[in-house]
This record gives structure tokens, sequence and C-alpha cells, in this order.
């Protein structure tokens, strides 16, 4: 089966999706609209009809919330499957997550979600590998041991953000705390540049810190990255558990499927939205084709760098439109690839801004293959989805490689997402994040790329997804 065959065949079937709302309250022994959960009456005409725009983690979120509160919710997404930037597919006979993956329980809103529907995690085993494999700065193959290094990296990691507390005090609190916002001024590459650290640390700094930002160091704020760090608990070791360890066991969807299952919205699948137009007394959503949905309040939770592709009357304010343009600088890719062959599970890692792959994370073996995740920083010089160019990269690594199959979605490509997860180009969430926050009129915009604490993360989706619903309770 060719990549593209997989990626047309969703795991969320429009059947399935549509259940969430088509079975009837009564026979799934669930509270009628005009119920809240609580059992608790809702007045029918405080009930509202809410559009929104958008089926990831933080649409869904803030539909179980607005449903829950006796409101007429209907969820337009564009794509034929659920999800957004979370993707679970199949490769090699696996369950795998081509987007969002890695959870920690330092994300308390999607942490809350996992207690809410009892979902079960499991491991990346290459997350606690133990060795290195790593390029040096002229391109040699060395190793090192990860026990050894780590302190090392440790304290490389704390000087490359200053310590980090003084500077960063409150990451879930952006507007508590002016520092950050005047930091703000450049880039990691530069920071990384100027420290000085060892030459066997070097290469395995600039590598991990590469890959969060997922694009060229250049375009990576240096406090965005510093960000992460903070809000992990100034622990390099916590950062590494939330961004490669812990995962969903049968990927997100299992968690997506619970929030959609819960929120008994209507949903409408292969429904992008091209224009939203407010008048004084209510929204009208226009479906691309022309179908108008008629709602009292709308939440837009397409992603910054699509939110221009959506005309809205009154337009949206100069700075969401000018940030949408620019665009965040997460532009790299994530790929599944299968070797033929049973290698060691190492963490293999590879600096600097023109690497093709900045790290590689091993998942497992199985009939004498070996299932690997690589990152890099740039998926328009990198062909993930070529066999050759591939194993040319793996063999940096594995000098005896041979890749038999790869397998990523196109995130850049995609018209939907246009990027991967959020990073911030240097004083671009700093300059922006307020006004990409605040609603205009009756339109509410929330989204991961601007959440207040782990901001282009599934944590930062669901924390949107409770504000947007929120501001429109109190509405
Ligand atoms: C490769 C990759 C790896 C990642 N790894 C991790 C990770 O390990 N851990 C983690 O926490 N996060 C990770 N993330 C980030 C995380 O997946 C996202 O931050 C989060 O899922 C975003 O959720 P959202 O609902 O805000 O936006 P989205 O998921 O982008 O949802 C927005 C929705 O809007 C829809 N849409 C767009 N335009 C329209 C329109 N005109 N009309 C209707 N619908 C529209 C889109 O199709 C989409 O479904 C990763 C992301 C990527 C791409």
């Amino acid at each position: 089966m060719s990549n593209d065959e997989r990626l047309s065949r969703p795991v969320c079937t429009r059947r399935s999706v549509l259940g969430f709302a088509a079975s009837s309250a009564a026979a799934m022994g669930i509270v009628p609209l005009s119920q809240t959960s609580a059992g608790t009456t809702v007045k029918s005409r405080s009930t509202k009809r809410i559009a929104i725009i958008g089926g990831g983690f933080c649409g869904l979120t803030a539909a179980r919330e607005l449903k829950r509160s006796g409101h007429d919710v209907t969820v337009f997404e564009a794509r034929d499957r659920l999800g957004g930037r979370t993707f679970t597919s199949q490769f090699a006979g696996r369950t795998v997550d081509l987007g969002g993956t890695w959870i920690h329980w330092q994300q308390p809103h999607l942490w809350a979600e996992i207690q809410r529907y009892g979902v079960e995690l499991e491991e990346t085993p290459g997350a606690t590998a133990n060795r290195f494999v790593y390029l040096d700065a002229a391109g040699t193959r060395c190793e090192a041991s990860v026990a050894e290094q780590w302190p090392k990296i440790e304290k490389a990691v704390s000087d490359l953000f200053d310590g980090g507390y003084s500077t960063m005090p409150r990451p879930a609190l952006p507007f508590g705390d002016r520092k950050w916002i005047d930091a703000d001024t450049f880039s990691v590459r530069s920071k990384l540049d100027e420290l000085d650290m060892p030459d066997e640390i070097r290469p395995i700094v600039d590598a991990l810190i590469m890959t969060w930002g997922n694009a060229p160091g250049v375009q990576v704020s240096w406090i965005d990255m510093m960000r992460w760090y903070a809000l992990a608990g100034y622990s390099l070791t916590v950062v590494n558990d939330a961004v490669s360890r812990f995962r969903i066991r049968g990927g997100t969807n299992t968690l997506l499927q619970a929030i959609g299952k819960d929120s008994q919205a209507n949903i409408r699948l292969s429904a992008p939205i091209s224009s939203v137009r407010e008048t004084d007394s209510l929204v009208e959503v226009v479906v691309a084709g022309g179908e108008i949905h008629v709602a009292d309040a709308v939440i837009c939770t397409v992603p910054l760098n699509t939110l221009t592709d959506i005309s809205f009357s009154p337009p949206i304010c100069l700075k969401k439109k000018e940030e949408s343009l620019r665009r965040h600088a997460g532009s790299g890719f994530k790929v599944h690839i299968l070797l033929d062959g049973v290698f060691d599970n190492v963490t293999c890692l590879a600096p600097g801004d023109d690497a093709a792959i900045n790290a590689m994370i091993w998942e497992g073996t199985e009939n004498g293959k070996t299932h690997v995740i690589a990152f890099g920083p740039s998926a328009a010089v990198f062909h993930m989805n070529d066999i050759t160019s591939v194993q040319n990269e793996v063999r940096k690594f594995f000098p005896d490689a041979k890749v038999l199959e790869t397998y990523a979605h196109d995130w850049n490509g995609d018209q939907f997402s246009k990027g991967t997860w959020f990073v911030s180009r240097p004083g671009q969430a700093s300059n922006a994040l307020k006004e990409l926050q605040a609603p205009q009129g009756r339109i509410f915009f929330a989204s991961a790329d601007w959440a207040n604490g782990w901001r282009g993360f599934i944590d930062g989706a669901i924390e949107q997804g409770i504000v947007a619903a929120r501001g429109i309770r109190e509405r």
C-alpha cells in the first residue's frame, strides 16, 4: 500500500464520527440537550447555536464544554477525519501517530482528560536509551554513554536558558511577567553559538534543541524554547519525558474519540469553512460550496498558518492577519522509518540548521525489523517519503542500514495546517499573543498555537478549548 493510500484511509471513518451525534440521546443513556450533565434543566431560551470551526483537540474540547452547558453545537471540520495535527494510523503492523503523540502529567489540561476517560499510556523505549550515536561538528559519527554525559548536558541546557527560573518564573501565565517579553529578541541559534560548551556535549545539546524547534535554529525564538524547559519544572529530564516518552495506548485518537463521543455535538466532516460574516445579532458561517449555517457565536480553532484562508467580515485584526501570513516557525518533519535488521536502542542526534535529520528515536524491533522515528528542521529540503534520501541519512548513524519503508504526513503541504507544531519566531509570541487570543464580536479564536501554557502542544489545544467555551458562557 502506498503512503498516499494510507493517508486517504482515515482512522475516524465518517460513520464512526457521525455516530457521536447520530445515536439518539435516549438510546445512549445520555441526558437530553436541554439538561446539563449534572441533571439541571437549562432554560431553552439560554440555548445558543454555536458553530465551531475545526475538529482537532481544541474544537472538540470546546464542543463538549458547550454541549454540557446546554448549547446547540455544530463542529465544521475541513478534512474527512477529526484530529487535526494529531493523526493516528497504521505502519508496519503497528498503530502510530503521524502528528502529536507524546504527553505528560505536567500538562494539566491533558492530564485531566486522561483521568476523566481512563486512557492508558505506553512508553517509547528510545526515550530512555543508554547510548547516544551522534555526529560531531565535522559530521564524524561518535558514540557516548547517556548516563555519563547527561549531567553535563543538563548543565549546558541550564546555561542555555540562563538557569530558567529567574527569567521565566510563570511560564503558564504569559501576561503575569514582562521579563520574557522583553527578552524575546533573538534566536535559539544565536544563543547556542555564543555558549561555551565541551566539544563532546555541544552537538548533543544542539541537536536536542533543534528537534524541539522543528525548524532551522535561526528562525526559532530562544525564549520560546525556554518556555518548554520552564513548563517542565526547569528539568531537561522532564522535557525529554514530555516530548518523547509517554504516549496514549491506541494512539492519540483514543483520547480524541472519547472527547468527541462525550461531546454529543453535531460533527460535519469534509466541511471547510470559507467565510464567516457577523451581523448585529448573529454570525453566518459559510461552507465552501455555499451552504450557510447561522449561529449565535463561533469558535474558530484553525491553525495560525491557515487563519487568513478564511474570509472574515468584519475582517480579523491586523495583528492576527500579519502573524498568520508570516506563519510560525514549525516547518520540519516527523517520519516513521522501518529498517531491515535488528538495531540497538540508541538515540541518534545530529546538530545544526543544515542537518537533514536532527534526531532519531528508537521505537522497537519486531520480526527482525527496527522501527525508528526521525525529526528534522526542513520538510522543504529533505524528502521524508523518499526511501533513498532517508536511507542516506540513516546510514550516517547506522552505516549498514537498509530502509524498507517510510511513513510521514506532509503537514507543511497540507492546506489545513501549513506547518507542524507552533514554534515562535523571535519576537512573534511575545508581540502577538494577546491579540491572537482576543475574541472579535461573537467570534472567539482558540488554538494550541496561542495557548497560555503548553503552546504548540495537545495540552495547549485543550486549554484553549476550555477557555473559549468559558468565554462564550460568560458572554
Ligand atoms: C508532526 C507533529 C508532531 C507533534 N508532536 C506533538 C507531541 O508529541 N505532543 C504534543 O502535545 N503535541 C505535538 N504536536 C502538536 C499538537 O499536535 C498540536 O499542537 C495540537 O494537536 C493542535 O490542536 P488544535 O486543535 O489547536 O489545532 P489542529 O489540530 O490543527 O486543529 C484545527 C482543525 O481545524 C481544521 N481546519 C483548518 N481550516 C479549516 C477550515 N477552513 N474549515 C474547517 N476546518 C478547518 C483542521 O483540519 C484541523 O482539524 C505535534 C504536531 C505535529 C504536526
